[in-house]
Formats: C-alpha cells, structure tokens, sequence
C-alpha cells in the first residue's frame, strides 16, 4: 500500500504537513509504503532527509506521486488540478471544508475517490485522538491572545512600579469551545481579566476553573444542538444577548470571538456601533472571520482600523504555528489511517460510526445527507 504525503499547494499558503517523521515512523509497516513530496514538510522545518530517515521515499515529480499513491494524506482541500492527478480509486484523508465548498466534494465523488473529511470526524470520547477541528483549534485560540497582545497599545498584566501602577487588561471571549477555553487559559496567564460567553450555558463551569468570570444571559429556550454544537437562536434572543454582550464588549480592551455553528455563516455578535463603543485602541480578534466573521466589520485575512480600534481577521492561525499544528494534525492522520487500513487495504465499515461520519465520497457517490442537500441532490430517507 502506497500512502502519500502532499506537498501543499504554495498559493495556499499552507504550512502545515499532513504527517511528520516521527509520528510516520511509528507507523511503518513491511506492506505500508510512504512516499513524501519533495519539500512537503518545509514549512515545518522537516527536511526531505528527515522523512528519508524516518523511512520514506521522496518523490520530485509531483504527478507520479499523486498518480501512483493509494492513500494521500493532506492538510489543506485539494485543487481541482488536484484531484485530476488522482488515480480513481485513492483514499484521501485531508480537510475538505464540506459544507462551504460542497461542489469540491461532488468533484471527488464524480472522480471516484474515497475521501475523508478531517471536519467530520465525531466529537465523541473515542474519536478523540482523530479530532482534528479541537488540536487546531486549541492552536488558534493561544494564537489569537498573543496577536492581541501584540497589537494592544497596553500591557495585560497588572504592574506595581516605581513610576505607578498599571491595571490588568480586560479580555472578553465570546464563544467559549475549544479555540475560546484555550484563549481564555492564555490570556489568564499573561495576566489579564478574563470575561467569556457562550451561547451554551454547560461551559460555564469549565470558564470558571480557568480563572474567568462567565457572562450569563438567561435565553429561555435551548441553544445546543446534536453532539454538544450550538444552535441557530430566535431573533428574540439574539437581542437579548446583543443588549448584554454590547455592555461587555464597551468595557473590554480586547475582545476574541469564536463562534462557530457549524455549516452556517458565523453569528454577527459585534456590531460596527458596538465596535465603534469601544476605547481606540481596544483590539478584536475574529476567529470566525473564515465562515463570514462574528464582527460585521471584520475583513478576513486582514488587519483593520475602524475608529480606532483594530480589527483581525486572521484565516488560518494553525499554519502560522506550523510545528505543532503539525505535529498535533499528524497524531489525528495516523491515528485515523490505524482505524482505516486492516490487512493492507482500506477497511470501509460503514455501520461503524466514525467511518460512517468521515466518510464522504465512496464508489462515485457523496455520502453525507448535508452535503448533497446543499447541493440540491435528492436524500434517500431509509
Ligand atoms: P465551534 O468552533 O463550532 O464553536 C465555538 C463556540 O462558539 C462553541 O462553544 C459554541 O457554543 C459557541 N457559539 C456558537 N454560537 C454562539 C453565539 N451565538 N454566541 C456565543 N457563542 C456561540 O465549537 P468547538 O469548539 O469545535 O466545539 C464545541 C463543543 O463540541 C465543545 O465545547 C464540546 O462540547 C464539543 N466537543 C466535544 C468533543 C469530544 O467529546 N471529543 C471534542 C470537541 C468538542
């Protein structure tokens, strides 16, 4: 069996890798083959002797590697050329941002590949290992508060000193899942006050064992859905929340937004008139900027000034922290790859819920109900 891993696409602008050397050579098996992309891993400081060592062949011409393997191992959605190059019949395990670029799974499917979305592996204890949405988010989330830092024209920490006393930062995080826990617990340890939200009153108590206050809002209906992810909420009590966040958010000096719904746009929780209630020189980091952004002001991929205070959007935070990003990405790979491969050959039982959920494409077919309703295509009820 011949596994590749790709050299992501410089336009991209991917650092990561989809496996390292050392978490492949914990994998090598007589019948598994690894072939790596000549500078696959340059972004993360792995040389091409490094993979060599570890066990794997490197491979300079890119169309024979994607045309020869049988699994291919990537971070970032392949490219129409991309898939092209892939021989029918590949497995590939990569991001495949589903719901947002539904048409890129039709073009697998149409290409006969077995492919696995990194986004759709289950949020349950025993996926845990695999869950590649909460190793990078966790990434982001520290990211994000060190951006913050960087830009506030302000210490975070409080300081007693002979030339006075500087009072501690005031962090606001809205969206408290894995990206915001970890943004909480580092703007915590650089000193600064901490207030998160989060449309789902459950993690209240884990904000509070990090050291946060948590702002509660009683909503009078339900806000998560399946699997533990919030819900779309009323109009009724989006204004109810507006009213209270738009109070803390005037208060803060930084504010991280988090929130998320999966396959929907990003919730608009910072208003341009709230922004603009802001003191200049207060700083909003928009960590949903990618699904539209949960500022209305904000520009994804960009660092913006609006009155005063400034605005970021970044769009891809784990690739800016290539070397653990990865080394965490590879641990979810392999150890999805283990779950996939018996005997030499990929074993697809789809009663088995993790297969099942990650699973999009098989045999020229889109396999997931979402997927092929934002594609307009009829779903079979059994
Ligand atoms: P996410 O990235 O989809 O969203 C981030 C946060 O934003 C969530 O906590 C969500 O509740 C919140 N949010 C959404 N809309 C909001 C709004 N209007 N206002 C305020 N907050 C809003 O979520 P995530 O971090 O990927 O995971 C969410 C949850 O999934 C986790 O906290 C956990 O309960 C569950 N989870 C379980 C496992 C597991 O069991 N292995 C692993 C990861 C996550």
């Amino acid at each position: 069996m011949k596994i590749a891993i790709t050299r992501e696409a410089i336009e991209v602008g991917e650092r990561r890798v989809a496996l390292i050397p050392a978490t492949m050579a914990r994998l090598v098996q007589p019948d598994w083959h690894f072939l790596v992309e000549a500078h696959a891993g340059e972004g993360s400081y792995i040389s091409d002797q490094d993979y060599s060592d570890a066990g794997a062949a490197v491979v300079a011409d890119r169309a024979e590697l994607w045309g020869h393997a049988d699994v291919i191992l990537k971070v970032a959605p392949p490219s129409r050329d991309e898939i092209e190059q892939m021989r029918p019949g590949t497995a590939l395990i990569s991001f495949l941002n589903p719901l947002a670029d539904p048409e890129l799974i039709q073009a697998l499917a149409a290409r006969q590949i077995t492919a696995f979305s990194m986004e759709l592996i289950p949020r349950t204890s025993r996926a845990q290992s695999m869950d590649a949405l909460s190793s990078q988010a966790g990434i982001a989330g520290y990211k994000a508060v060190l951006l913050a830092a960087a830009a506030l024209p302000k210490f975070f920490p409080m300081l007693t000193t002979a030339a006075g006393t500087i009072r501690p930062a005031k962090v606001f995080v809205m969206g408290a899942g894995v990206a915001g826990l970890q943004a909480i617990a580092t703007a915590r340890r650089l000193g600064a006050i901490v207030e998160a939200f989060d449309i789902r009153p459950a993690v209240k108590e884990e904000v509070q064992s990090l050291g946060a206050k948590f702002v509660e809002i009683d909503l009078e209906e339900d806000t998560v859905a399946e699997g533990g992810y919030a819900k779309e909420v009323s109009e009724a009590a989006r204004a109810k929340t507006q009213a209270v966040l738009a109070e803390r958010i005037a208060q803060s000096d930084v504010v991280i937004t988090t929130a998320q719904v999966p396959g929907k746009r990003a919730p608009i929780l910072v208003t341009a008139e709230m922004v603009a209630g802001m003191e200049p020189g207060s700083v909003i980091v928009d960590l949903a900027a990618n699904q539209g952004g949960n500022c209305e002001v904000t520009d994804p991929g960009k660092d913006i000034n609006y009155h005063g205070i400034t605005i970021i959007g970044p769009t891809n935070l784990p690739s800016s922290m290539p070397v653990h990003a990865s080394q965490l990405y590879a641990k979810n790979v392999a150890t999805l790859l283990q779950y996939l491969i018996k005997d030499n050959g990929l074993n697809l039982d789809f009663e088995d819920d993790i297969v099942d959920a990650t699973c999009v494409t098989h045999g020229g077919e889109i396999r997931n109900d979402r997927v092929k309703a934002a594609l307009n295509i009829e779903v079979q009820v059994s």
